[in-house]
């Protein structure tokens, strides 16, 4: 099966839009890709027919939303492959799936003098929870290199490992570098030595098939905004046997079983951890997306991407004075990079006068930059929307600015 572009963009009505009069070319996918027509239309359709507060209510609309909403649980389940679909909580987003893992798998877990282990290409989300946790518990925060094309030093892993190494936490695709980290090895290394794993998808669940069974994942965190579904929804995967001993990180609404002034029991399973009203709407979104990108499939979505990445890597290697940051053998669909002498907020601020949409900075991954001695980069990130001759804008754009600012070009 190969891609119906021209079908597929017809979905994405954004993709029609004039920024500035020109066609836009939306190459900011890494920070959030855009929602197809499918995904709004059930969300409209819930909020026009359906929508009501769901757990709480005995009437037809309470029905409704809360069976949408635990579908949408179910389609995650499978979307992953978990064991169960009470190991799928909904959160807000990857952020605050990491948060209620160094929160209450930290309250249960870990001790003054206990390590923990990111590695040094992380985006802010996966250090600062952890960092936050170290400091309240006095733990120690250590981290593992990676090497000046971006991959992972793997071979630094026994030594960075100890006995009071309490939990691994490292991303499977680098928002900042684009490189695509072998995730299986890392978690078999771990728990050879004891050491549960929290795999970062943020960036890889919209490229590559996840199976947490198969990969063997504790826990394995996400964004609906980066997978073609709704802000605002996010999805915390958790082995039951970590899950079930964790304590909930916050209190209210559906998580309680029963509520005394003395005392509270709390919910089972996966509400113990879902406190508050949810975002059920999003939720269903959600599943609407994971829908969408299983029509197309997951292989053909990241083949097609890959001759998207190919293609574009070719093209920018010929203009002069050009710097990839991320040149790993293993990459997903996106570019960071630097032409020598033009600074990337001005690359990033002409580009989008030619209604390209790129990302400039440090992309929330400040040691990245710090590694390569820069303060960011300028990131074209491609979804299975675009398309070569997008590229071309993008690269002809680029050779603009380049003779704007007297770089040599070709
Ligand atoms: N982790 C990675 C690798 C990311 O790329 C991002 C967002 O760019 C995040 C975490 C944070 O995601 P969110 O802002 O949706 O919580």
């Amino acid at each position: 099966m190969t891609i119906d572009i021209n079908k597929i963009r017809h979905d994405f009505l954004i993709l029609s839009e004039k920024i500035y009069g020109k066609s836009l070319v939306y190459f900011d996918n890494a920070a959030t890709s855009q929602t197809p027509t499918q995904v709004t239309d059930v969300m409209l359709e819930y909020y026009n027919k359906y929508n009501s507060n769901i757990h709480r209510g005995v009437h037809y609309l309470s029905n409704k939303s809360t069976e949408g909403a635990e579908n949408a649980r179910i389609k995650v389940q499978k979307f992953i492959n978990a064991e169960h679909s009470h190991e799928v909580i909904f959160t807000r987003g990857t952020t605050e799936s990491v948060n209620l893992v160094a929160n209450s798998f930290g309250e249960c877990y870990i001790s003054e003098g206990d390590e923990v282990l990111v590695s040094e290409m992380e985006h802010h989300s996966n250090i600062v929870p952890w960092q936050m946790l170290c400091q309240r518990k006095k733990a120690i925060l250590k981290v593992l290199p990676f090497n000046d094309n971006g991959e992972l030093m793997l071979e630094k892993l026994p030594e960075l490992i100890t006995d009071r190494t309490k939990i691994l936490a490292v991303n499977h695709i680098s928002n900042a570098l684009g490189t695509t980290n072998p995730i299986k090895e890392i978690i078999d290394f771990a728990h050879s030595k004891n050491v549960p794993v929290l795999i970062d998808a943020a960036q890889s669940v919209q490229h590559k098939k996840i199976d947490v069974q198969a990969l063997d994942a504790d826990f394995l965190v996400f964004s609906g905004h980066k997978l073609y579904g709704p802000t605002g929804i996010g999805v915390l995967y958790g082995k039951e046997k970590y899950l079930n001993e964790m304590p909930p990180w916050q209190g209210g609404g559906e998580m309680i079983q029963e509520v005394t002034f003395e005392k509270t029991t709390y919910n089972e399973l996966p509400f113990k951890f879902e406190a508050g009203t949810p975002n059920y709407i999003a939720e269903i979104g959600l599943g609407a997306a994971i829908d969408y990108v299983e029509a197309i499939g997951l292989d053909v979505i990241d083949a097609y991407e890959q001759e998207l990445l190919d293609y574009a890597t070719e093209k920018f290697q010929a203009i002069p004075n050009m710097k990839i940051y991320g040149t790993a053998k293993h990459k997903s669909s996106l570019i960071s990079f630097l032409v020598e002498g033009i600074h990337f907020y001005d690359m990033g601020m002409l580009l989008d006068q030619m209604g390209i949409a790129v990302r400039t900075g440090t992309h929330c991954a400040e040691p990245v930059m710090t590694h390569f001695g820069i303060e960011g980069t300028v990131r074209a990130s491609f979804a299975f929307y675009n398309t070569k001759e997008e590229i071309d804008v993008l690269i002809a754009g680029i050779e603009k600015v380049c003779k704007m600012f007297g770089a040599k070009t070709v």
